[in-house]
């Protein structure tokens, strides 16, 4: 993997959005970028950098994407080099050409950044893999020119057989210890090729020849492989006079029989786990949907993702990461290790679960066999539980999570590849959802796959055409009774869909890039309202406003804060910029330098859904932030006394180092007093508020608000502050 790091690669892509977040996801994950604009430019830049690994767009004015993907794979250079298509999503017809004009992979657009390193390493391995078995067949050819046959003659009828002193040496014997006639060589056979031998020497002796392979066992017990191909002699050289000559040559194929064997592996098993890749697991599924039609009986497809595992990479480093992955593969082999009787498989013996690694972090199981979705919904959970189980790595244990994909045929697909997409239809389905890790296909997933395709182009009409809403959820200093602070929190009222949940399209604004233009608009509409509620404002009220990894990495994020911060008049020190722990940890120089910037300028920032990433102190004490907001998770244990530990070490923690804490999404009066005997008094939530418009809150900031009896002894009396 370090190699791959520091692989070269090509983005190719005429919208110079997706090559710059192309570029920046890439530059993040280790690898050395260069960009084209068009195919002309990008042939002319293979020609001249000769890159690790080609990222092409399919649509691009002028030559398409798989012209160019056509011309690569005439070039010398360019045969080998793996080629990543990018197309539309669901556009089955452009993977289909994709695949033709030779290319290795594709991703469907919109990209999901964060992963996109990942499947570049992992088909960067994939093509290591492929260089190496083209050297392995250049080897074999090498050890077949430089050979040593066997070779003899046998006279049928007087039962007098010639062997070559190099015969010997491939059973590996002497003369003298091989025996004398013909069937001799029965005896150094293996014995389960020995009837095979029989059978062939049988008819040799009616003058018919042969080709055969079979093992033989050396006197020190190994096992070789020898092709033996066995003629009757011609008759013209006069030996013949006396009868059927047969004539014979064996060679030791065993270097052969074993490089073809580790092509197989290389070509069909992932080489870091083991595990059948996906193009195997293409073809079980195949065998499969054809045994299903055949027999009537019904097989299903799991796809299982490991939740965040790039942030275990990011976290551990990718060595600890494939080690995990390791782990995890050899989990999913041990607990799907059932077998089906003979009869079930359709007469051939075939297992019940077949699991296999389809990407980075997705493995597939193929069941065969089903007797019922309840059934197969068990076994799916069981896999669940798999991955769930603990893993200690050096200094600490993780716990990781994965959601799954299921689906059935025939009842949602009748053929592989169309069985193999619902099941992933599903699993994103599970993935978007904040429920269910468990997901079984259904027919809406498939409308609701295309509504969220729709949805991109929504979106970017929505931000153009100023439908967004802005609203605000007040934060209360419990101490002073008073709205110290809001978060800005983004509506999307679509005028058919209704509202759009804001984790939704956040996540397909930061997919698209559209997030860039999309932060812009919010905090022009924030200070926009700041303006409107500024003779209402305590001079220290501030309103938050949260940043995606996107619009952190995104170089001109400070000039733009700048730019709005001048047009609508406001002061920096009314805003707070809300990031999340995970994308501040992602790059510690970039974080320092921008957060620098910040504090220069008189923005704070805070760290978001704190906890739930792996930040570590020393980090935390490098950054320049201004508080630590509690994610709701933890205060919602409060309420059964589990969260207890984590909230007060991040009270704690903040305390120590002169943060400010803020407790988000608290809804009961248990979780307020908990947090205020902790010192806590900054609090968000339900309790106090909703998010609301921007003439609520100005109404709410007037006014005092209702305090709970149960926490006013926590509290200074009122106004002695
Ligand atoms: P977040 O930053 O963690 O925001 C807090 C979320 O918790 C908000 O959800 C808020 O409505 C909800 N919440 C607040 N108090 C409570 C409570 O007492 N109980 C419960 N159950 N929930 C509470 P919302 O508005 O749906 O936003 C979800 C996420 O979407 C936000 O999580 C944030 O990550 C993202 N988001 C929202 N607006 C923006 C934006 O303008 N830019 C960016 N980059 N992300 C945004
Ligand atoms: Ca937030
Ligand atoms: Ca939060």
């Amino acid at each position: 993997m370090t190699d791959c790091e520091r692989a070269h690669i090509l983005v190719v892509d005429d919208d110079p959005l997706t090559r710059m977040m192309a570029t920046e996801a890439l530059r993040e994950g280790g690898f050395a970028v260069s960009e084209a604009e068009d195919g002309v430019q990008a042939l002319a830049l293979f020609d001249a950098a000769l890159p690790d690994l080609v990222l092409l767009d399919v649509m691009m004015p002028g030559l398409s994407g798989f012209d160019v993907c056509r011309r690569l794979r005439c070039l010398p250079a360019g045969r080998l080099v793996p080629v990543i298509m990018l197309t539309g999503l669901d556009d089955g017809e452009s993977v289909e050409r994709a695949f033709d004009a030779g290319a290795t992979d594709f991703i469907s657009k919109p990209i999901n950044w964060t992963l996109l390193r990942f499947r570049i390493r992992y088909v960067l391995r994939s093509a290591e893999a492929m260089q190496e078995l083209s050297r392995s067949q250049e080897s074999l050819s090498n050890a077949q020119r430089i050979a040593r046959l066997g070779s003899w003659e046998w006279g049928v009828k007087t039962g007098r057989v010639r062997r070559s002193a190099q015969f010997y040496r491939l059973f590996g014997c002497d003369r003298e210890d091989f025996g004398e006639d013909m069937d001799a060589v029965v005896e150094h056979v293996y014995g389960p090729d020995r009837s095979a031998v029989q059978a062939a020497l049988a008819s040799a002796r009616e003058g018919v020849g042969f080709q055969l392979t079979y093992r033989v066992v050396w006197p020190d017990g190994s096992v070789r492989t020898v092709q033996e191909t066995v003629e009757p002699a011609r008759r013209d050289d006069g030996r013949g006079a006396g009868g059927l000559v047969m004539e014979g040559s064996v060679q030791d194929i065993t270097e052969q029989v074993d490089a073809q064997r580790r092509i197989r592996q290389l070509a069909y098993f992932d080489h870091l786990t083991g595990l059948p890749n996906r193009e195997y697991f293409r073809e079980n599924l195949l065998g499969a949907t054809a045994r299903g039609l055949r027999y009537d009986s019904r097989c299903a497809v799991m796809v299982v993702d490991i939740d965040r595992f790039a942030r275990i990479n990011d976290s551990l480093g990718p060595e600890r990461g494939d080690q995990v992955l390791q782990l995890i593969a050899h989990r999913l082999r041990e607990n799907m290790g059932d077998r089906l009787p003979a009869e079930a498989a359709g007469g051939s013996y075939a297992t019940r679960f077949r699991v296999a690694r389809l990407a980075a972090d997705e493995f597939g199981v193929l069941v065969n066999d089903v007797n019922s979705v309840a059934d197969l919904l068990d076994t799916a959970e069981r896999l669940l539980q798999v991955v769930r189980a603990p893993i200690r790595v050096p200094g600490q244990e993780i716990t990781l999570s994965a959601r799954i994909g299921v689906a059935v045929m025939p009842d949602h697909a009748t053929d592989a590849d169309a069985l193999l997409k619902a099941a992933e239809t599903a699993l994103n389905h599970a993935k978007r959802g904040r429920g269910d890790p468990l997901a079984l296909f259904s027919e809406d997933m498939k409308v609701a796959a295309f509504l969220r395709f729709t949805l991109e182009g929504d979106l970017r009409r929505a931000i153009g055409e100023d439908e967004m809403r802005m609203c605000y959820q007040p934060i209360v200093d419990i101490r002073l009774r008073a709205v110290v602070k809001a978060e800005a929190l983004l509506r999307w009222p679509h005028a058919s869909r209704g509202a759009v949940p804001p984790p939704e399209f956040i996540s397909l604004a930061e997919e698209t890039g559209l997030i860039v233009p999309l932060t812009r608009c919010v905090l022009e509409k924030v200070c926009a309202d700041l303006i409107r509620l500024e003779h209402r404002l305590a001079p220290d009220f501030r309103i938050s406003i949260n940043l995606s990894g996107v619009n952190f990495m995104d170089a001109q994020l400070i000039p733009t804060v700048r730019e709005v911060l001048a047009l609508t008049g406001v002061a920096a020190s009314r805003l707070e910029f809300e990031l999340t722990e995970t994308v501040l940890m992602r790059d510690l120089d970039h974080a320092t330098a921008i957060l620098a910037q910040l504090r220069d300028m008189g923005v704070r920032v805070a760290v978001d859904d704190f906890g739930t990433g792996y930040s570590s102190l020393a980090y935390l004490r490098r950054l320049a932030v201004d508080a630590l907001k509690i994610d709701r998770s933890f205060v919602n244990e409060l309420d059964d006394g589990q969260g207890v530990a984590i909230v007060e070490a991040v009270i704690g923690l903040a305390h120590s180092l002169g943060l400010e804490v803020v407790a988000e999404g608290v809804e009961t009066v248990a979780q307020l007093e908990a947090l205020c005997r902790r010192g806590c008094h900054l609090i968000q939530g339900y309790l106090f508020a909703m998010p609301m418009s921007c003439e609520a809150l100005a109404d709410m900031l007037g006014s005092a608000f209702f305090i709970p009896e149960e926490v006013l002894p926590l509290l200074p009396p009122a106004g002695a502050d």
